[in-house]
């Protein structure tokens, strides 16, 4: 029952047959958490996908959103999630490793890849090309000269200039790293104009963008750049951003987030160009859960078999509260009140500690599982073997996770 993908880095996975996109990709499967965890008696975590949950968001993207969609690899690349997104309709990836154009050009061969790493390697410009890649991103002159270096041959090049936004209305702010600024965006698009056959540009809003309206912005100052400089595009590419629930953090629906873009697109002059988003946690958060066993009680502080090391990094210094759910050792029906618990990770590290409030029943206790929600975005790709904890199972569930079925609110919150 081990799951071959998951005991080796994604990107070892063996070469199946994948000659077209049609592969099949076998998880175990099971109606529901408690069956799977009385089936596989683990001394382990256990990962969850939800299938139908990742088809039920590739379908409200690939519907609803203004443009072509990329999925961001990162957030979970496991092969089965890549394939259920792949035969959902999204055929294009935004990737930024090697191995991550190398995963996905073995799984997907006819998929498309853009690999939106402003800072590559020689070797990474030089392999994805032979792999099939053709979209590039830079934010930089230098990356431009080591991209015309490595492919002086290429004449079917399509570059994305990064640019930098302030990013105030994202919970995680990616200011500062990657991006050029708006001052040098003419500059840097004639020159790419030398080198490709298509120039576009890129921006990232920020992941857990709360604020529908910050794409509209970050348009309007594309716009007003463009007007400045004389300038003309071929495509523009929203980026990542769009939110998912947690507890004490209710974002927006998808909707609201493509309607903006769309307008928005309209309101500057955008509607005839190649629009391009590369939606990441939002795509896949909801359809994936760690299923965890408490190992002590101590008061209301839980000791479990993952932790920051694990699936749960963002419960840790970033202090995010998940959706849980208390799947009970021996079936017994849960009395009391919820009450706030936080929680303790398996390895020996005191750093390995989730502060919450995770809301669960008030008789937790040793043995009980927690299914904790919302990790198929930066949960279990996050996942160290420090310690020589983690989960060796990826498991496939027919149930509803956890925040779809009741409000989040109305079980969770304070
Ligand atoms: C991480 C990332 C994404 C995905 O972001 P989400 O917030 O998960 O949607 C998209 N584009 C780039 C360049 C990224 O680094």
């Amino acid at each position: 029952m081990s799951d071959s993908f998951h005991t080796r880095a994604p990107w070892q996975t063996p070469k199946a047959d994948n000659q077209n996109s049609n592969t099949t990709i076998y998880l175990p499967h099971f109606a529901s958490t408690r069956q799977a965890l009385e089936h596989l008696d683990t001394n382990d975590s256990v990962n969850v996908l939800f299938p139908e949950v990742l088809k039920h968001y590739a379908s409200e993207f690939v519907n609803g959103f203004p443009g072509d969609v990329l999925y961001a690899v990162k957030a979970n690349p496991h092969p089965y999630v890549l394939n259920t997104l792949w035969k959902a309709g999204v055929h294009s990836y935004d990737v930024a490793s090697l191995r991550e154009v190398e995963l996905v050009a073995d799984l997907l061969p006819q998929a498309k890849l853009f690999m939106m790493h402003p800072v590559k390697s020689r070797k990474t410009i030089k392999r994805s090309y032979d792999l099939g890649v053709r979209e590039f991103a830079f934010d930089d002159v230098s990356e431009l000269y080591k991209i015309k270096e490595e492919l002086p041959d290429a004449k079917d090049l399509s570059l994305h200039l990064r640019l930098s936004l302030p990013s105030e209305d994202a919970v995680y702010s990616l200011e500062g790293k990657f991006g050029a600024s708006f001052e040098q965006a003419g500059d840097l698009i004639r020159k790419a104009r030398t080198i490709a056959k298509a120039v576009g540009v890129t921006f990232h809003v920020g992941s857990q963008c709360m604020e529908p309206a910050a794409y509209r912005r970050a348009l309007a100052l594309l716009s007003d750049v463009l007007n400045t400089e004389n300038l003309i595009l071929d495509s523009v590419d929203v980026g990542g951003g769009y939110p998912v629930n947690y507890p004490g953090m209710e974002a927006p629906d998808l909707g609201q987030y493509f309607d903006v873009i769309a307008s928005a697109l309209q309101e500057y002059g955008f509607e005839n160009h190649l629009i391009l988003g590369e939606p990441g946690r939002a795509l896949v958060a909801e359809g994936g859960a760690c299923l965890v066993r408490v190992e002590m009680r101590r008061g209301n502080e839980l000791y479990l078999n993952d932790g920051t090391y694990g699936a749960l990094f963002d419960a840790g210094s970033p202090k995010w509260r998940f959706p849980v759910s208390l799947i009970t050792d021996d079936g017994r029906d849960t009395v009391g009140n919820l009450e706030a618990f936080s929680f303790w990770g398996p390895t020996c590290d005191a750093i390995d500690y989730m502060e919450g409030p995770f809301l669960l029943p008030a008789d937790v206790k040793e043995g009980d599982w927690i299914e904790v929600g919302n990790l198929g975005a930066y949960g279990q790709t996050m996942a160290t073997k420090f310690n020589g904890f983690f989960a060796e199972h990826t498991i496939t569930v027919d149930e509803e996770p956890i925040v779809w079925r009741g409000p989040i609110g109305s079980v969770i919150s304070n």
